[in-house]
C-alpha cells in the first residue's frame, strides 16, 4: 500500500496528512469519488453508506488516512474522541439519539472490514438484535 505525504501549511499542529490513493475513502475525502455528506469537521468527515442496513447507517471517518481502529487510537488519541462526538453528533442530527443507535468499528478479516481506512458505521432508525452474526 503506497502512502503519500503531503505537507500541511495550516500550521495547527499537523505536520503530515497521509493520504492513499488507492484509498476509497481517502478519495471519498479529496472528492474524488462521490458521496452523501452529512457532517463535516476540519478533521472529520460523516456520509451515508451506499448499502443501508438500518434507516440511518452513515460512516463516520477521520480525514487522514489510518487502517482501522487501533492504529488510529494509538497515533491520535484527541482524534479518535472527535470521531465518536461527531458520530453522536450524527445520531443527534438524524433524531435516532433518544430512541438509540449502534456504533461499529469492523476490525479485520474475521469482522468483514472490507475498507481499511478506520470508519465507525451509526446505525438506528430500528431495533436492532443482538448477538451480531
Ligand atoms: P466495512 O465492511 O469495511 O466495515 O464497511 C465498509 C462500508 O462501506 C460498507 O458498509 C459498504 O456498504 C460501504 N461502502 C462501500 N463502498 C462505498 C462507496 O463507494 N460509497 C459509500 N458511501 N459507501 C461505500
Ligand atoms: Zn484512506
Amino acid at each position: 500500500m503506497a502512502t503519500l505525504y503531503v505537507v500541511d501549511v495550516t500550521g495547527q499542529g499537523q505536520a503530515r496528512i497521509p493520504s492513499v490513493p488507492e484509498c476509497l475513502f481517502c478519495r471519498i475525502v479529496s472528492g474524488g469519488v462521490p458521496a452523501s455528506r452529512v457532517l463535516e469537521s476540519p478533521r472529520t468527515l460523516s456520509f451515508r453508506d451506499i448499502s443501508p442496513q438500518a434507516p440511518t447507517h452513515v460512516l463516520v471517518i477521520p480525514k487522514v488516512h489510518y487502517p482501522d481502529l487501533a492504529a488510529l487510537a494509538a497515533a491520535d488519541g484527541s482524534l479518535l474522541t472527535e470521531l465518536i462526538n461527531q458520530a453522536a453528533e450524527v445520531a443527534r442530527a438524524e433524531g435516532i439519539s433518544s430512541s438509540g443507535y449502534r456504533v461499529v468499528f469492523n476490525t479485520g478479516a474475521d469482522a468483514g472490514q472490507a475498507v481499511p481506512h478506520v470508519h465507525a458505521h451509526v446505525l438506528g432508525g430500528r431495533a436492532l438484535s443482538w448477538p451480531p452474526g
